[in-house]
């Protein structure tokens, strides 16, 4: 049989890794990106991102995270480039709440990689973190944080190497379904393939409308921390809090700031990262800064640095891994819902595999599969 001709559409956290595990399966790939591998205009940028075991949702994502461990290790020794710090993490919450509950679960599937820690004994191990009466804390020892933009560098470059190509600053403006075959018209013409992965992150719903009902598109922000004069942010791990609002942050490479962030109720709406707003006022900052007063009166109340950065969630917050309603030989990937990063090498893995037609690596990616995907009607 003749190798397929595959494309994929984005190659930033998902499709730089599927590119990969095509190159590595031998298959005819093209890289369709937007910019170029590794820039920080979509989901990946702001220099961390954590990696985690502990669940607060779904205890089915703990194999699909030691799926991707193992892909993580694997790329970074081909690639020979260190793309994590695994330093733990910690997972804190209230002890009445149902996100906890399940941390708790995921603790104890994680055995001895998971340490639980009272108020107190998180506060004489982790000082600069001021817990509420009600909050615990679970070190997840096999946590720490991932770089982003030099992981999905790195997964383009290993791709290449192995033989695909990528076409940088092509945007792609249609796909087509033509017989079994897919036409994708582009800056750069018309090209021709017989399967196509779709992994364009917070463009999806404007590249594809029919998968628009599906996906919530965000701007989400970053900010930076300098711990106030006399402190310092030495041994501080990166952390997930999901009340009272659900927040995390992560210590810069260099350990001079602390990065931090909230959750999806305080992301601004967008149609798509061409027409959003850049500009960050002090009323997108508050969340944020609420956080830093009550988590960590050690830091700063106001930032030096704040950035934006795009996301597709979906309603459901499970990730749309699956065919296109109208095109069967076009495969989607989007809705990551704030939390793709530290499982893109399994994503990408699957996304490889459903297009050569081999069945799923991972059993555990079945929830994913067979959800259902939750549709809104877009707002009038
Ligand atoms: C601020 C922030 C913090 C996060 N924190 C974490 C975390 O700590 N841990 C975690 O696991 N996850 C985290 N996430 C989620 C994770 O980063 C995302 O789920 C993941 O990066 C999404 O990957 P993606 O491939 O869908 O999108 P992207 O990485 O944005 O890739 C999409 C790519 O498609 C390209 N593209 C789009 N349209 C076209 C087109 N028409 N033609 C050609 N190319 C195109 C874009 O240029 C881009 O390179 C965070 C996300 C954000 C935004």
């Amino acid at each position: 049989m003749p190798t397929p001709r595959i494309a994929v559409i984005g190659t930033g956290t998902i499709g730089a890794q599927t590119l990969w595990q095509l190159a590595k399966q031998g298959v005819d790939a093209t890289g369709y990106e937007l910019f170029s591998p590794g820039h920080s205009r979509g989901a990946a940028g702001g220099e961390t991102r954590l990696f985690r075991h502990i669940d607060v949702e779904h205890l089915e994502y703990l194999p699909i995270t030691d799926r991707s461990d193992v892909l993580w290790r694997e790329l970074e020794q081909e690639s020979g480039r260190t793309l994590r710090n695994l330093t733990g993490a910690l997972a804190i919450g209230s002890t009445a709440s149902p996100a906890t509950h399940t941390a708790l679960e995921s603790a104890v599937l994680l055995g001895s990689r998971a340490e639980v820690l009272s108020r107190e004994e998180a506060h004489q191990r982790f000082p600069q973190y001021r817990l509420h009466e009600d909050e615990i804390a679970i070190l997840d020892k096999g946590a720490g944080i991932i770089f982003p933009e030099r992981t999905v560098r790195t997964a383009a470059d290993a791709a290449v190497a192995r033989g695909a190509r990528i076409l940088r600053e092509c945007r792609v403006t249609a796909i087509n379904q033509v017989g079994s075959q897919v036409d994708i018209v582009a800056d750069n013409g018309t090209e021709r393939y017989d399967r196509v992965v779709v992994a364009a992150g917070a463009w999806t719903a404007t590249l594809l409308p029919e998968v628009a009902p599906y996906l919530a598109t965000r701007r989400l922000i970053s900010s930076w921390y300098l711990p106030k004069a006399g402190n310092t942010l030495d041994g501080m791990l990166p952390y997930l809090r999901t009340e009272p609002n659900y927040s995390y942050g992560l210590p810069t490479a260099d350990g001079l700031a602390m990065k931090l962030g909230v959750g999806f109720r305080d992301h601004l709406p967008i149609e798509s990262p061409d027409t959003a707003p850049l500009r960050i006022t002090d009323q997108d900052l508050e969340p944020i800064r609420a956080v830093a007063r009550d988590l960590f009166p050690m830091l700063e109340d106001y930032p030096m640095r704040a950035q934006a950065y795009f996301e597709a969630y979906t309603h459901s917050r499970v990730e749309f891994l699956r065919e296109h309603p109208s095109m069967p030989s076009v495969f989607v990937c989007a809705g990551f819902s704030g939390k793709g990063f530290k499982n893109a090498p399994a994503f990408g893995e699957h996304a490889a595999r459903a297009t050569l037609g081999l069945p799923p690596e991972n059993e555990s990616m079945a929830f994913i599969l067979n959800a259902e995907p939750v549709s809104r009607p877009a707002p009038a």
